[in-house]
C-alpha cells in the first residue's frame, strides 16, 4: 500500500539501523540454515519475507533486494522496473510518467537516501534483474553471500556512478 511504502521511505534511517541488526542476526544463524538446508528453507522464508516486505515496501520479491541502496523505496515498483535511477519521463510534479497518481519511485529513493546519508549507496550501480531469482528469498541470498565472503570468495567491489563520472573526467 502506498501509504506504508511512503512511511518506510520517511523512516529509512531507522529501518536501515533495524536491518543492520537483523542482518547480523541472520548471518549468525548461517550454520543452522546450512544444517537445515538452504533449499528446504527457501519456500517458508520467502513466504515470511513476502508478507513483511510486501506490507512495508510493496516488495515484488525480485530476489535481489536493493532497498539499502535505494532509501527503502523498492525499485521494482517503478512500472519500467528501472534499477539505476529514473527515466526521463518524471513529471514536473515529481509524479510517475506511467502512473500519474504515483510519486516517482526514484524521487522517493533519493529522498530516503538523503535520510540514510552515509548508509545508502544510491550511487552504486545495480546489476540487472535476474528473473531466475524472482520469488526467491533475498534474505537467504544475503546469508549465502556473507558465507561466501567468509570462505574467501569475496565478490568484486560494486561499481559506483562516481567511478564512471571519474572516468569521464579523466
Ligand atoms: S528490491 Fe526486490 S526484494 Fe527488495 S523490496 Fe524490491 S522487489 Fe522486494
Amino acid at each position: 500500500m502506498l501509504a506504508f511504502r511512503h512511511w518506510s521511505v520517511r523512516n529509512a534511517k531507522g529501518l536501515m539501523r533495524l536491518y543492520r541488526v537483523f542482518e547480523g542476526t541472520i548471518a549468525a544463524c548461517e550454520p543452522i540454515v546450512r544444517a537445515i538446508g538452504y533449499e528446504r528453507l527457501e519456500k517458508p522464508v520467502a513466504v515470511v519475507e513476502r508478507g513483511i516486505k510486501g506490507a512495508m515496501f510493496d516488495c515484488q520479491m525480485c530476489g535481489m533486494c536493493a532497498l539499502s541502496s535505494t532509501g527503502m523505496s523498492c525499485p521494482m515498483n517503478c512500472p519500467k522496473n528501472l534499477r539505476n535511477g529514473p527515466c526521463g519521463g518524471v513529471r514536473a510534479d515529481m509524479m510517475c510518467e506511467v502512473k500519474p497518481d504515483m510519486p516517482c519511485v526514484w524521487v522517493k529513493a533519493w529522498e530516503g537516501s538523503q535520510d540514510m546519508f552515509g548508509e545508502a549507496s544510491i550511487l552504486d550501480v545495480q546489476k540487472p534483474v535476474d528473473n531466475r531469482l524472482k520469488g526467491r528469498s533475498s534474505w537467504l541470498k544475503v546469508i549465502r553471500e556473507i558465507r561466501a565472503k567468509k570462505d574467501g570468495q569475496i565478490a568484486p567491489a560494486k561499481a559506483s556512478a562516481r567511478d564512471f563520472a571519474g572516468d569521464a573526467i579523466r
